[in-house]
């Protein structure tokens, strides 16, 4: 997530209607009064970020990988021949700009097979409730993660109890641990803990080959220590600056030829895509930039520690 939650503002009224569940006599009421509040809280969310649902335009990353995000928020699908994997659902207003993207691409979104996410954040998983009716994928969450997402973010440490996070809760069909493998038509994609900015916080990984080369791919979780995060003497979350700790040794060992993440500010899309346009070398193959992200990361952590800690005394 990029922004505090003060930020999105949006009426808990709007919220509550969302959780209502549409009841089948009376579609036609109950689904226009849904339609009208969900187009509203996307509309809110929207204008806190309006980067997140402002469209961007898909392409292949490299192999069967493809960017199918928005500006401001990624998503990434993988295209296998029995069907495909996308990553991140973001907020239900960006549902219908996935769908776009993925069908622009030439693949259907009902191909959709297995829906993952970054963590359990609403920028990220707000829209799995609605992905899940529309392509039957089946939803896999990292286990520290499923609570936050079964309950639409109500079990979340920092922002449960703050209305303007919540959305719709989704059901978790599989329990990712650490290290498990989600695989389908010969892909294979890792899912690596990477907690502290969401206890279940998940760093994908997988290989592309493209030109007869090899590629590691890294999708980041997210790093960010968020505005209001407490690292130090967190009653709901006092693990998390082990968390962090455990977080860098995890993205330090990984090989991260071409480096992704949750947002696309995180390796520079809308800087890379112009290039890769433009042909020449593939400029999401980044191993560099993955590193100097990651240690700029690790210090600035290291900073706010040290300045809790201080504060703290
Ligand atoms: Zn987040």
């Amino acid at each position: 997530m990029a922004a505090k939650p003060e930020e999105l503002g949006h009426s808990n009224y709007a919220n509550q209607m969302a959780y209502t569940p549409p009841m089948p006599r009376i579609i036609s009421i109950v689904s226009l009064a849904l339609i009208l509040v969900l187009a509203g809280t996307g509309r809110m969310f929207a204008q806190a970020n309006p980067e997140w649902t402002e469209p961007f335009p898909p392409f292949r990353i490299a192999g069967n990988l493809y960017y199918v995000g928005s500006k401001g928020l990624a998503n990434y699908l993988v295209t296998t021949p029995q069907g495909n994997i996308l990553i991140n659902s973001d907020l239900e207003a960006n549902v219908p700009l996935i769908e776009a993207s993925i069908e622009r691409l030439g693949f259907k979104f009902k191909d959709t097979r297995i829906l993952l996410i970054s963590h359990a954040h609403w920028d990220h998983d707000a829209g799995s409730a609605m992905i899940k009716e529309q392509t039957g994928a089946m939803y896999m969450v990292m286990d520290a993660d499923v609570g936050v997402v079964e309950s639409g973010g109500k079990t979340d440490f920092e922002y449960g109890n703050s209305p303007n996070t919540l959305y719709r809760p989704a059901k978790v069909d599989r329990v990712l641990h650490d290290g498990d493998e989600v695989k389908l038509g010969g892909a294979v994609l890792v899912a690596h803990l990477t907690p502290g900015h969401t206890k279940g916080c998940t760093t994908w990984t997988m290989q592309v080959t493209e030109a007869g080369k090899t590629f590691n791919v890294v999708i980041l979780g997210s790093p960010n220590v968020n505005p209001g995060y407490k690292l130090v003497d967190n009653k709901a979350y006092p693990e998390i600056a082990e968390d962090y700790e455990r977080m860098w040794r995890v993205l330090k060992s990984l090989p991260g030829d071409i480096f992704l993440g949750a947002h696309g500010s995180y390796f520079g899309l809308e800087e890379k895509y112009p290039l890769m346009k433009a042909g020449g070398a593939n400029p999401f193959i980044d191993p560099s930039g993955y590193k100097k992200y990651v240690a700029q990361k690790e210090q600035d952590f290291r900073t706010e520690l040290a300045r809790q800690k201080l504060a703290a005394k």
